[in-house]
């Protein structure tokens, strides 16, 4: 059995409905399906889940929402329309409409995107509507519990052997709903996967799956046809967007197989996501580099002071400062008498003034500099370990195009190496390397 999970843009209308259904019917084993609510049709058009995050701001401000509400209507009844599907959609619609009030959370209202799909999905697959509100159950703190969700999709799966389930909510202890942060389906879909060991969990949007580099940085990136999930937690943490970061955990877990696949392009191989690979093939061998991500925005506050590793505490309270300002330190560059704490513009530039002085104050160093506009470029690839010049290669590189290389740091599993460059070298970083490693 695998768990197929479509996304928003594969949803978007009543065409990519009928490409789904294909995609569905053309392999008997896609017997659970997840859906995310309607996405864009154009660049130009609206995800009917942020049209449901503005009726709740309408609702909560008392301003009226016919309009919008009206946009939505007309998404869904397009498709069901378009998929010859009855007319029961809209007494469901008209049931969400009667329960959005000054009452209703947030969460509640912008659930009802999925809710619906699922709802219109279920009859134009012939499979079971299962509501997730009845199997996915959240803590308070909104983690999943998931001793007790695995428990209850297990149970339905033996009433309902094909079902549609709705993406992005649960429930919380107390019976309300809740939704996992924006683009939470992808979570969903794992999570139903682990819960029924599925053989795979695939993951189908508009793309072939994942690139090498940015599309906007570098034309045309070739395609990772495969990537390990530890490979693929640097790669999205570095800032390639892929999927929501919560989906790698239960499905890996479980040890299951994570394609993400292209609705617009099913026979395409798309990108295979496992925890390792034994098979590589020559090919696979010969090229280090899985991928290249980066992100830009960043500042390096360089904290110098005399024999400063004779201070056995010194970076520890310079630390517990940044600490205090919940500041995610994401790198410690050090040499003997100074380290550097790289930490995102954004988050520095609400307290930096105050962080500052008490660093100077607390910590008395010599000096304490602070350099903006740094970008972070990672080069990501599990073949690197034990291979001979690759960092080599990439200095050279950068060196050869006249970029100045800000700071530099290799994990010890030497599955990826950072480097600091300023945020004007950043895409010729990105393409210069993307080119010399392809
Ligand atoms: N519809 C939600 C969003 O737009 C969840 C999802 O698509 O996964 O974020």
């Amino acid at each position: 059995m695998k768990v197929a999970k479509f996304g928003g843009s594969s949803l978007s209308c009543g065409e990519n409905y009928r490409k789904v259904k294909e995609i569905v019917d053309s392999d008997p084993s896609r017997r659970v399906v997840v859906v995310s609510a309607p996405g864009k049709r154009t660049a130009n058009d609206n995800k009917v889940t942020d049209l449901l995050y503005i009726c709740h701001a309408h609702i909560r401000y008392k301003v009226g929402y016919d309009d919008i509400w009206n946009n939505i209507c007309e998404r869904y009844l397009e498709i069901a329309s378009a998929c010859g599907l009855s007319e029961g959609i809209k007494d469901s619609l008209n049931s969400v409409r009667s329960s959005m009030t000054s009452a209703s959370s947030e969460d509640d209202i912008v659930s009802r995107g999925e809710y619906l799909n699922a709802l219109l999905m279920a009859e134009h697959l012939g499979y079971d509507f299962v509501d997730a509100a009845q199997w996915l159950f959240f803590n308070y703190d909104g983690t999943v519990d998931y001793k007790k969700t695995y428990a209850a999709l297990r149970e339905l799966a033996k009433v309902h052997t094909h079902m549609v389930l709705p993406g992005f909510y649960g429930v919380m202890p107390d019976g309300s709903l809740h939704v996992f942060s924006r683009g939470g389906s992808d979570v969903t879909g794992a999570i139903a996967a682990a819960a029924l060991s599925a053989e795979c969990y695939e993951n189908w949007t508009d793309v072939n799956g994942i690139l090498m580099a940015d599309p906007k940085i570098v034309r045309n990136p070739k395609l990772i046809r495969r990537v390990t999930f530890n490979e693929l937690r640097e790669l999205s943490f570095m800032g390639a967007e892929v999927l929501h970061e919560d989906t790698v955990f239960p499905v890996r877990q479980a040890n299951i197989p994570l394609y993400i696949k292209n609705t617009k392009s099913p026979s395409s191989a798309g990108t295979l996501i496992m925890e390792s690979f034994t098979d590589e093939s020559e090919e696979e061998r010969a090229r280090f580099i899985t991928g290249i991500a980066g992100k830009k925005h960043y500042s390096i506050i360089t904290v110098s002071k005399n024999r400063m590793t004779d201070d056995i505490s010194f970076i520890r309270r310079v630390l517990e400062i940044s600490e205090r300002y919940d500041l995610h330190v994401e790198h410690i560059p050090s040499s003997i008498d100074s380290f550097s704490l790289v930490i995102a513009t954004k988050s520095l530039y609400r307290c930096v003034h105050a962080f500052v002085a008490d660093i100077q104050k607390e910590c008395q160093p010599d000096s304490i500099k602070v350099c903006d506009e740094v970008s972070l470029v990672a080069v990501v690839g599990r073949r690197m370990q034990s291979t001979k010049g690759v960092s080599g290669k990439i200095f050279g590189t950068l060196g050869d195009h006249g970029i100045n290389i800000r700071l530099i740091e290799q994990g010890s599993d030497e599955i990826n190496i950072i480097i600091g460059v300023m945020d004007c070298d950043f895409i010729p970083a990105i393409r210069t390397l993307y080119e010399s490693f392809t």
